[in-house]
């Protein structure tokens, strides 16, 4: 029979690096909380023009990437590119804004785009994100990332660098785009196929052009940071300023724009580590007119999202215990075995972990698959120790081993 394989850019996360996966979502989890979100569980799925109105139709998520299919009843549907537009739609949905004063969400899954395969890129990959609704003040753009700083701190993770710019907001962001079309207008013909377009439709992009040519023409072009409006600049400023306070190095990237037509004003990037410079392991960004134009009220806005390939790409996993359990119950012959399972159930009524090989076999063999399992303690149960009521118990770390009387065993375990 032919093997069926996993789709291409799809993974399996196997047992020992879904415990790295715990741990860092734990961490996550844990100082999300202690800043104040709560988490939001969205669907794998939405209706496509969710994402074509949010991310932009003129993007590489929407035109390329998406996985989109007629429903049955023949209405578009996507599996979602990434988590911000559905957290909007459900804080406009649900009317967020009136169940809480401010809105600190947070959020864990797979996402789906279809990108060229290539090393350390998946098609279903997993972010962990967070929005926060209702504040436009810049102090919390410093706040989210002072919370991501603590959280890559947490891990272990060092030599990532935090990047910010500003890219500032409807009023000043036109005269922007300008200066940037004057002065990539004689440069046009060198740029790359998709810069060409991106100067049309949105020309901020090119300052963010893998290819190397384009980076070097960029290299000299005018800066947002010049061309901000004096809201925009105190923002910034502000955003600065707090980010001192809290002590959180950062340096500033006047090329770092958004890859989503829907940011405003702060945009940041945690990059580098052994990734290297162009690879982000953190972006967001500010985005203050999203939940308007999705049809809710307007409600200034910012968050982030973090990709988890990249992240455990970055972390030590010596850092997380192998799980073993504490009691492995040997047991020879089929009497000894139904004492064994009686004894397991007590364990695990308990809640002791437990582990026992009901496929028997020599007292050797299980021993070995003890060792293998790491488990702290080896329960024997053999026909002796059936008639005496006993059981051996043995400690595999300093290897002693003492006979217990089988309805002490637990005490035992549990002191
Ligand atoms: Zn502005
Ligand atoms: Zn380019």
């Amino acid at each position: 029979m032919n093997r069926i394989h996993s789709i291409k850019g799809v993974k399996d996360v196997l047992p020992d690096e879904a415990l790295v996966w715990q741990y860092i979502q734990q961490k996550a989890r844990d100082i999300f909380h202690t800043f104040g979100y709560s988490e939001i569980i969205i669907p794998i799925m939405e209706y496509t023009e969710l994402f074509s109105r949010s991310i932009g139709e003129t993007t590489d998520i929407v035109e390329k990437e998406m996985y989109t299919f007629d429903d049955r009843d023949g209405r578009k549907i996507t599996l979602r590119p990434e988590g911000t537009a559905s957290v909007v739609r459900a804080y406009i949905e649900h009317n967020l804004r009136d169940s809480s004063p401010f809105s600190k969400l947070y959020y864990i899954g797979p996402m789906f785009r279809r990108e060229r395969p290539q090393a350390g890129r998946f098609r279903q990959f997993y972010q962990i994100g967070a929005e926060v609704f209702g504040i436009g003040h810049y102090m919390i753009d410093a706040e989210i990332l002072h919370m991501l700083h603590l959280l890559f701190d947490s891990l272990n993770i060092n030599g990532v660098e935090l990047q910010i710019n500003s890219i500032g907001c409807p009023q000043c962001r036109p005269a922007f785009r300008n200066a940037l079309k004057t002065y990539f207008a004689d440069k046009r013909s060198e740029l790359c196929d998709n810069c060409r377009r991106r100067f049309e439709i949105n020309p901020l992009r090119i300052l963010d052009c893998k290819s190397t040519h384009c980076h070097a023409l960029a290299e000299t072009a005018p800066k947002t940071i010049d061309h901000l409006c004096n809201d925009c600049l105190l923002h910034f400023n502000g955003v600065q300023e707090s980010l001192k306070t809290a002590g959180v190095t950062f340096v500033n990237n006047p090329r770092l724009v958004r890859g989503l037509d829907y940011y405003t004003r702060t945009a940041f990037e945690f990059v580098g580590g052994t990734l290297g410079a162009q690879n982000a392991v953190a972006a967001g960004g500010r985005y203050d007119n999203l939940v308007a134009e999705l049809g809710g009220p307007s409600t200034p806005a910012i968050g982030f999202s973090i990709g988890v390939e990249r992240l455990t790409s970055l972390f030590d996993n010596n850092m997380v215990a192998k799980r073993s359990p504490l009691v492995f119950i040997t047991s020879l012959g089929a009497d000894a075995q139904k004492k064994a399972f009686s004894l397991i159930n007590h364990f695990h009524k308990k809640g002791i972990s437990a582990v026992m090989d009901y496929n028997g076999g020599s007292l050797k063999s299980q021993m070995r698959k003890a060792g293998k399992l790491e488990a702290k303690y080896v329960i024997i149960i053999g026909e002796d120790e059936l008639l005496k009521d006993v059981v051996i118990l043995r400690d595999m770390q300093d290897k002693t081993q003492t006979e217990v009387p089988a309805e002490q065993v637990i005490d035992r375990l549990i002191k």
